[in-house]
C-alpha cells in the first residue's frame, strides 16, 4: 500500500508562513507569572522572551541582556525620545520599556514573543498592534495565597513588599482588559491552558498569512 505521489499531512503545515505573535502575562506579583513564562520558553523552541529595559537596580542573581538590560534614566529618555520602545511606563517608582527592533524581526521571522509586562505596557500594545497581541492575566489562587508568595520572596526588603501588596489590589482591578484569564492554582494546569492558548491563536487564519498560497497549490495539485 504504497503509494509514491500521496505525500503525508504533516509535511505541509509547517511550510505554511505564519506572522509570529506577542503573547503578553501580566499579573500581580507574586501570581506565579515567573515560573509560567520559564516553563513556557524551555517547552517552546518558537517561543523567545522580549527584554525589556530598565532603569531599577539589579537584583541578585539578575543577569544583564537577560532578565533587563539595566540603563539609567538619560539612556531611557533617549529611547523613549528616539521611539525605540515599542510601550514603556512606570511600574513601583522605576521606568521599564520594551525595545522594539529585536520584537519587529522575530514577528516578521514567524516567531513569537513573550512578553512579562504590566498592564500600562499591554494597553499601549493593543492600541499599537492588537492583532499581533495575544494577553493573557494571571490571578493568583486566593489573598492568602498572594501574601504568602509575595513574603516569602527574599529578594526584596520589607518596605518593597509592603508597597507590593498594596499594588496587588490596584493590577487585578485591570484583569477585564486581557484576552484570557487563568486563576494559578497549579504551575503545570497553568503551563498547560497557556501552551493551549498559544496553539489556538497561532492557527488564526488572519497568522498564517501564507494560507492563499498554500491552497492555490492544493488546487493546482501540488
Ligand atoms: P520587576 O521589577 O519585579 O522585574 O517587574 C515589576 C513589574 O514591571 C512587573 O509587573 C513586570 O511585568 C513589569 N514590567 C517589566 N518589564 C516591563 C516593560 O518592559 N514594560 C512594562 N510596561 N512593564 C514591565
Amino acid at each position: 500500500m504504497t503509494d509514491a505521489t500521496a505525500t503525508a499531512p504533516e509535511q505541509f503545515p509547517d511550510d505554511i508562513h505564519r506572522r509570529g505573535l506577542m503573547l503578553v502575562l501580566s499579573s500581580p506579583s507574586g501570581a506565579g507569572k515567573t515560573t509560567i513564562s520559564r516553563r513556557m520558553l524551555e517547552l517552546d523552541g518558537n517561543l523567545s522572551m522580549s527584554v525589556s529595559v530598565t532603569t531599577r537596580s539589579k537584583r541578585p542573581g539578575e543577569v544583564h541582556g537577560r532578565d533587563y538590560f539595566f540603563i539609567d534614566p538619560t539612556e531611557f529618555n533617549l529611547m523613549v525620545n528616539r521611539r525605540e520602545l515599542l510601550e514603556h511606563a512606570k511600574v513601583f517608582g522605576n521606568y521599564y520599556g520594551t525595545p522594539k527592533s529585536a520584537v519587529e524581526n522575530a514577528l516578521k521571522a514567524g516567531k513569537d514573543v513573550l512578553f512579562d509586562i504590566d498592564w500600562q505596557g499591554t494597553q499601549q500594545l493593543s492600541e499599537s498592534a492588537r492583532d499581533d497581541l495575544v494577553s493573557i492575566f494571571i490571578l493568583p489562587p486566593g489573598a492568602r495565597e498572594l501574601e504568602r508568595r509575595l513574603t516569602t520572596r527574599a529578594q526584596d526588603s520589607a518596605e518593597e513588599i509592603a508597597r507590593r501588596m498594596a499594588k496587588a489590589n490596584d493590577e487585578m482591578s485591570h484583569w477585564f482588559e486581557y484576552d484570557y484569564v487563568i486563576v494559578n492554582r497549579d504551575v503545570d494546569r497553568s503551563v498547560e491552558q497557556v501552551r493551549a492558548i498559544l496553539t489556538a491563536e497561532r492557527l488564526k487564519r488572519r497568522r498564517q498569512v501564507g494560507l492563499a498560497e498554500f491552497v492555490r497549490g492544493l488546487q493546482s495539485g501540488l
